[in-house]
């Protein structure tokens, strides 16, 4: 089978699918990252990376993967003070243990997984004591759970020193999250969850409260220091060599992206979401046993964390999924056999979705 025919199968959570005209544009020859190509080319990009994060700032385009920039989050972000950690699954972890490893003082405040953050609770212990920043996890992968971002980020603002890191990695693209509005400090997603492109590009907005902490952050190193990022990036160019390859798939997909619109994009997303939704309904109206994993109301539109019937065997109905031709995603780490996970993002349609429910629908028999 070619590319376009098995088109429409890979639902991971990360990396997702990426459109064969995307995949194509890797394919043009070389251009120095240092000659007027790349300016050209950067250009063309920055409208759809603004649209996605519904924001006038630069956006920081970094050569990692989206953990990179986490890091970078840290290591501008936190000045000798502390770090207060939102954790409700392995990404929102992933984000205390990298401030750790950056050497800082990490308060964990974690809660069950599959649940999020009490935007008031998070008031009182930011009144109780003082934090350099918050860090959390928008959308979390491993169990699909969506906080607040607009509510956190207007609790967080009431403080003056601390500011908000925010891993948007199965957001930005994906959910609806307006950057400038919302006013969290720093924001970043990787190339290869909700924005649909392959794995390697990470991308980034800074307040200037963050840029203000960056300037004086003394151990911030050199690869992931944002205000160089930012004097470069304004001027299209980089301070070390860019992946122009997935640049050239970057320009494609913003063209795609924003020929659709971000308000129908996050709309097409909220419709998958209900689709899977139903399909859980109509499965459990037939004896099935299927569940959501993330709490009623708090749910991502991106990803579905689906809990199996009798609470386990998740890896072989992963493996009759694939049997079939379609890709889906095991549980993650604790939930690895009680949960299997959606990933309806990036490019996928409800129609596309509908011919993978009826997959699982008969990998469930
Ligand atoms: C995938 C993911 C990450 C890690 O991204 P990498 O590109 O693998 O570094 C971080 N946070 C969330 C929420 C993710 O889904």
């Amino acid at each position: 089978m070619t590319d376009t025919e098995t088109y429409g199968r890979f639902f991971l959570p990360g990396p997702t699918e990426v459109h064969p005209d995307v995949l194509a544009a890797q394919t043009r020859p070389m251009i120095g990252h240092r000659g007027p190509g790349i300016v050209e080319l950067m250009q063309n990009i920055e409208p759809g990376l603004k649209a996605m994060f519904q924001t006038e700032r630069p956006v920081i385009v970094s050569t990692s993967s989206a953990s990179g920039l986490m890091e970078a989050a840290v290591r501008n972000g936190v000045a000798g003070g502390k770090v207060l950690s939102l954790v409700n699954g392995a990404f929102s972890s992933r984000f205390s243990k990298i401030a750790m490893a950056c050497g800082h003082d990490v308060e964990r405040w974690e809660v069950e997984w599959g649940q999020v953050h009490s935007p008031d609770e998070l008031a009182d212990r930011l009144a109780r004591s003082e934090f350099d920043a918050v860090t959390l996890s928008q959308s979390e992968t491993s169990t699909g759970a969506l906080q607040d971002l607009e509510a956190i980020s207007d609790v967080v603002r009431q403080h003056e020193r601390a500011l908000l890191l925010v891993d948007s990695v199965t957001g930005v693209g994906g959910a609806e999250t307006h950057t400038d509005e919302w006013g969290p400090d720093f924001i970043l997603t990787g190339s290869q969850k909700a924005v649909a492109l392959p794995p390697g590009l990470a991308f980034a907005v800074a307040s200037e409260a963050m840029m203000e902490r960056s300037r004086n952050a003394e151990a911030k190193g050199w690869y992931f220091d944002l205000v160089d990022l930012v004097d470069q990036g304004i001027k299209y160019q980089s301070p070390a060599t860019p992946a122009v390859s997935l640049l050239y798939a970057l320009e494609a997909q913003v063209e795609r992206i924003l020929a659709e619109g971000m308000k129908a994009r996050w709309q097409r997303h909220l419709d998958m979401q209900q689709r899977t939704f139903e399909w859980i309904d109509e499965m459990n109206d037939a004896g099935v046993g299927l569940g959501v994993f993330a709490a009623e109301g708090h749910r991502s539109p991106t990803v579905t964390c689906v809990t199996m019937p009798g609470g386990t065997g998740s890896p072989e109905l992963v493996e009759r999924v694939e049997s079939a031709g379609w890709v889906i995603g095991g549980g993650y780490g604790k939930l690895s056999d009680s949960t299997f996970r959606i990933g309806h993002m990036g490019d996928h349609t409800v129609e596309e979705l509908d011919g993978l429910l009826d997959v699982i629908s008969e990998a469930l028999k």
